[in-house]
């Protein structure tokens, strides 16, 4: 049968208003199958991990697995809409490509080895000191004056749009302690 899509249109605008004149309410339907989608499953919110917006979501689990991902509307930021690009990251939790555990390539290796979190945190905090010793600044002549400096250029630390307040607060002062003064983020660029 030819359709051309004046016709399409025609049909599906007709049975919709058949079904209407039946008594069928679409939101409900619409409602129900939702619910049915999503029951036993747990819901939790989550940040998009693309861009500085931050957009939040809702992530609903089921047997381990995201089984459905949409804006949240309860987010000042979103206010339950996501792009192009959020919308994907649904895909990403359950792809068998995800790396789950930190990876390790040795100098001279061509191979990645999963190690623990300890040992990749323990590899990671001895980089930081050994750029750190390395690299420090005592003290500065400006002008022929000496000034004490206690800092390193050696390092820079970049935030995230998903670091809440209270990380930003712990990362900036660890930053601090650390004694770089090139503290960033994401959302800033
Ligand atoms: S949903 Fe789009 S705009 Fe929002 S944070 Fe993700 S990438 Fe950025």
């Amino acid at each position: 049968m030819d359709l051309s899509r004046r016709d399409l249109l025609k049909v599906v605008g007709s049975t919709g208003l058949a079904m209407a004149t039946l008594g069928f309410d679409a939101k409900k339907v619409k409602a129900a199958t939702a619910d049915f989608k999503l029951k036993g499953a747990k819901e939790y919110t989550s940040i998009c991990t693309f861009c500085s917006c931050g957009c939040s979501m809702l992530c609903h689990v089921k047997d381990g697995k995201l089984i459905n991902l949409e804006g949240d509307p309860d987010s000042i930021i979103n206010e339950g809409a996501l792009c192009s690009k959020g919308v994907s990251m649904s895909v990403i939790p359950n792809s068998d490509q995800r790396v789950k555990t930190p990876l390790y390539r040795a100098p001279g290796s061509d191979k990645w080895q999963p190690i623990s979190w300890e040992q990749a945190i323990s590899k990671v905090a001895g980089k930081i000191k050994q750029t750190r010793d390395k690299h420090w600044v005592d003290a500065e002549v400006i002008d022929g004056k000496e000034y004490k400096a206690n800092r390193t250029d050696a390092i820079a630390f970049m935030g995230g749009a998903q670091n809440p307040n209270e990380e930003c607060y712990l990362m900036s002062k660890m930053m601090r302690l650390i004694g770089t003064d090139y503290v960033e983020h994401q959302a800033r660029l």
